[in-house]
């Protein structure tokens, strides 16, 4: 076999290192002039195994045995350590069964078996060596290996002479090795092959130590920092962060900001960005893997809605650019009614005719569940079946994908195929343990999209080997961080992982690798800043002892501000008057009510966006029944009883009994009415229990009723037209009574807190019961609201005369006598500014003017479109991470 074989080759600790090195190699080649060059051999050490391994499938599949993949491996350990009389007890199985499958890893890389016999075991050690031998047996019984025994085997072949091996190879950036990685380097000799050691030449190098405030002002300094290296010239810039998983999110914010301010407009060019991170993400964080795990989710048992939610307006799904605005709109519908929790065929049955492609997917989705969705299969049954109910939900879509979507659902397939390799090594299992596994694994799997070659490389401590850089940030070597803390694998002895050196088993090990990088760092590039912070929430931090002596000096990086801060310090403001829209066209307004006349009293650019723009947030699918609903239920409650009744004679003469049987069939008619719109959310034991508590509040209602003087109800859900002002608007009296000497009452029913001052003064809190008297009966002479809560019943209102209400007085010797000359003169206030109110929405006031703030935004959903937190000059909070 030609190949290997002739030439020389180079091994790497890295994939990144090998990528560099060909990438300088070809740029070399470039500079020297040449038009046609070989690929130089370079590859990671892993790579090179793997290819031998290749080889000797190729030239005889007995060569070696069958590979075990990751997932399975894990597989095996996890039934393992269940079915274990240890493992029965812990709580968490899934993180012992990884932690027992990388003991029994580092027992074949560092070669701790004979060290193992004869150690002194803690119980969690004697554990490991019970799971150890089972899964050694249950590999050998199916002629399978471990990924992490391919090395050794790839040794057998090579000083067996069975697989080709190059004449040289240089090994190339290793700070040390494991044993297993030694012997492997011996077969290589032992078999004829030439091997070297070889590292980067040691840069001259500038190195200086940047204290920084905090962690965050150090990652926007060494963001800045690299932008002035990169517009300086250099194309090869490093930034190392140590704990780059956990701050991915913060470093993209910053970084993105840095190099491209405008990068969160909608309209920003699109462009690659200069920086790469070295760590990818979940695939489960790709938007389309999401959806696609979504869909799967709908076509089990349940799903929350929110996630459904997102299936509607997922752009991965057949039909989503054609319906994108009919879906977005069915969304805003479905929430009002839909429970938290839904079903495939309740959605279905939700879907109506808005979106027919939709419904197809859906329809179709719901059959495919009962046909192919159930019983007991072997995963690469399940994998098949998961792919043919995505294909017929038209995923991933009808748009083109862009690059890294592409490749995200590549890697989504490969994950599916590694699922189906399972039939092994698990079990048939049902649909929902299938996809819980898919999902896992997709969890699970890192994944970075291929980048066109970028000059600014962020990176782990651990993927610097090797590397040099232009210029080189190092953070967080403050000397809490720096060294790390070690973390010895706790299913093996300690002793032992010390006696064999292992890097994580004790402070002096971890000491040493922490020494070694940190020399290395300080030579990797011509400037090299090592940083740290000064404070961490309330604790003072001080820099490595490891750095502590280097000089300090403040990197000279450019201040690049954000996109806001950009825009501000232009200071170029133009002032547009834009505190008022357009007039309402003609004479009526007639949506929205009193909530009209309430909302432009709160606030006038609420009233304006909510009834001239119908701005609203969506709403949250709820469980149970929420404050409006239970108020409904109320209103329905009262409004059905007194239809019947019609009058205080009729409430005193009907028995006790008779009222229970009336007010039960009330609750029964307004309980059947919520349904309608939300059927499961009140069934069973909750609508008895709910119907006892309708009945107990309109009861304590009626009783204090029975105590009033003689009246008639003689108007119940009263709808009107209501001119005021400009405008007419239609409304609903909630209830008319009238005295037996024909005075008027008009009453609302309040579930919440209510106070007649609500009604009173400048921009009212409640103005509807007062435009319901100035518009709707003119002559009434008391308006009040019937507080409907449990321990709360009774009237709080205002009345000209002091015998129409129990425990309201009459308006003269009341309190508020204080602030309007009389009844008349009330009545004529309260025309006036509900007119004012009126006008100033008909003639488009839209001032964002709170009346009480914060306390009047508290609950208002409109605050990311009026802007008042940057308008109060409150600070935003960073939503990363939320
Ligand atoms: S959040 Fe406040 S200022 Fe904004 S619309 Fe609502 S009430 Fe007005």
């Amino acid at each position: 076999m030609a190949g290997p074989a002739e030439q020389l080759c180079l091994l790497t600790p890295n994939r990144r290192l090998a990528l560099t090195l060909q990438r300088e190699f070809g740029e070399r080649q470039i500079t020297r002039g040449a038009g046609l060059w070989d690929t130089p051999d370079i590859l990671p050490l892993s790579g090179f195994i793997q290819r031998a391994a290749d080889d000797a499938r190729y030239i005889g599949a007995a060569l070696l045995p069958l590979v075990l993949a990751a997932e399975q491996s894990r597989t095996i350990w996890e039934s393992l350590v269940r079915d274990s009389e240890t493992g029965a007890s812990l709580l968490a199985g899934a993180e012992a069964a990884s932690l027992a499958h990388e003991a029994w890893q580092l027992t074949v890389t560092w070669r701790l078996r004979d060290r193992l016999r004869g150690a002194l075991l803690n119980e969690d050690a004697k554990a490991f060596l019970d799971w150890a031998p089972r899964y050694e047996r249950e590999l050998r019984r199916n002629g399978q290996i471990d990924a992490v025994e391919v090395a050794d085997h790839v040794r057998r072949l090579i000083t067996e002479r069975s697989i080709p091996i190059p004449r040289q190879a240089t090994v190339y950036g290793f700070d040390s090795f494991t044993p297993q990685q030694a012997e492997f380097l011996d077969g290589l000799r032992q078999a004829g092959c030439e091997v070297s050691l070889a590292g980067p030449a040691d840069a001259a190098a500038t190195v200086t130590r940047a204290p920084c405030a905090d962690a965050e002002y150090e990652l926007r300094a060494a963001a800045g920092w690299a932008r002035a290296r990169l517009e300086a010239g250099c194309r090869h810039i490093g930034i190392v962060v140590p704990d780059i998983a956990a701050r991915r999110a913060a470093i993209v914010r910053v970084f993105s900001a840095t190099m491209a301010p405008d990068y969160a407009l909608p309209d920003a060019a699109p462009g690659v960005p200069p920086f790469n991170l070295s760590l990818g993400e979940p695939l489960t964080a790709y938007a389309l893997v999401n959806a696609a795990l979504a869909l799967l989710q709908l076509a089990g048992r349940t799903i929350e809605y929110e996630r459904a939610s997102r299936i509607l307006r997922s752009p991965f799904i057949a039909g989503a650019e054609s319906e994108r605005t009919a879906r977005a709109v069915l969304d805003i519908r479905l929430r009002q009614h839909a429970e938290p929790v839904i079903t495939l065929d309740a959605l279905c049955g939700m879907l109506g005719g808005a979106c027919p492609q939709l419904s197809r997917v859906l329809t179709r989705l719901s059959q495919f569940r009962k046909d192919r969705l159930f019983g007991a299969q072997a995963p690469s049954a399940w994998a098949r079946a998961i792919s043919d109910a995505l294909a017929l939900t038209g995923f991933p879509g009808e748009r083109t994908l862009d690059s890294f979507e592409y490749q995200a659902l590549k890697r989504w397939h490969d994950v599916v195929a590694a699922f189906a390799t399972l039939d092994r090594v698990v079990p048939k299992m049902g649909y929902a343990g299938a996809l819980s596994r898919l999902r896992r694994l997709a969890d699970d799997t890192l994944f970075q999209p291929e980048s066109p070659d970028v000059p600014i490389q962020i990176l782990g401590v651990l993927e610097t080997s090797g590397l040099t850089f232009d210029a080189l940030w190092v953070m967080g070597l403050d000397d809490e961080h720096w060294p790390p803390a070690y973390r010895p694998n706790p299913f093996l002895p300690l002793a032992v992982q010390r006696a064999a050196g292992l890097p994580q088993s004790s402070a002096g090990q971890v000491l040493d690798t922490a020494q070694r990088m940190t020399r290395r760092w300080r030579a990797a590039a011509s400037e090299v800043v090592l940083s740290h912070a000064l404070r961490e929430e309330d604790r003072e931090l001080q820099p490595s002892p490891l750095i502590a002596t280097v000089p300090e000096r403040q990197p000279d990086a450019a201040d690049f501000a954000d996109f806001g801060t950009a825009i501000h310090a232009v200071h170029a403001v133009e002032t547009v008057a834009g505190d008022a829209g357009p007039a309402v066209a003609g004479a009526a307004a007639t949506r929205g009510g009193s909530a009209l006349l309430r909302d432009q009293a709160a606030c006038p650019f609420r009233a304006f966006a909510c009834h001239r723009l119908h701005a609203q947030a969506p709403e949250a699918p709820h469980p149970g029944l929420d404050a409006l609903e239970r108020g409904t239920l109320v209103h329905r409650v009262l409004a059905g009883v007194w239809m019947k009744l019609r009058d205080s004679v009729t409430l005193s003469a009907t028995t006790d009994d008779s009222l229970d049987a009336l007010l039960a069939e009330a609750a029964d008619a307004a309980i059947a009415g919520i349904r309608r719109d939300r059927p499961t959310v009140l069934s069973g034991r909750f609508a008895e229990i709910e119907k006892l508590r309708l009945i107990a509040l309109a009861r304590a209602c009626l009783d204090g009723d029975r105590r009033r003087d003689p009246f008639a109800v003689i108007a119940i859900e009263d709808h009107r037209s209501l001119a005021i002002g400009p405008l007419t608007l239609n409304a609903r009296l909630d209830r008319v009574d009238q005295t037996a000497d024909g005075r008027r009452i008009i009453i609302d029913y309040k579930t919440g807190d209510a106070k007649a001052v609500s009604m009173l003064g400048e921009r009212p809190d409640e103005p509807q019961l007062p435009l319901y008297l100035v518009s709707a009966e003119p002559g009434a002479a008391a308006v009040a609201f019937a507080r409907v809560r449990a321990g709360d019943q009774g009237y709080v209102g205002l009345a000209r005369d002091g015998d129409l209400l129990p425990g309201v007085k009459a308006f003269a010797e009341s309190r508020q006598r204080d602030h309007h000359a009389g009844w008349t003169e009330l009545l004529a206030d309260w025309r006036r500014e509900l007119e004012r109110l009126a006008t100033q929405f008909a003639t488009g006031l839209a001032d964002v003017d709170p009346k009480r703030p914060p306390h009047t935004c508290q609950y208002c959903d409109l605050g990311p479109f009026c802007r008042i937190r940057e308008r109060s000059g409150e600070v935003l909070e960073d939503a990363e991470g939320a």
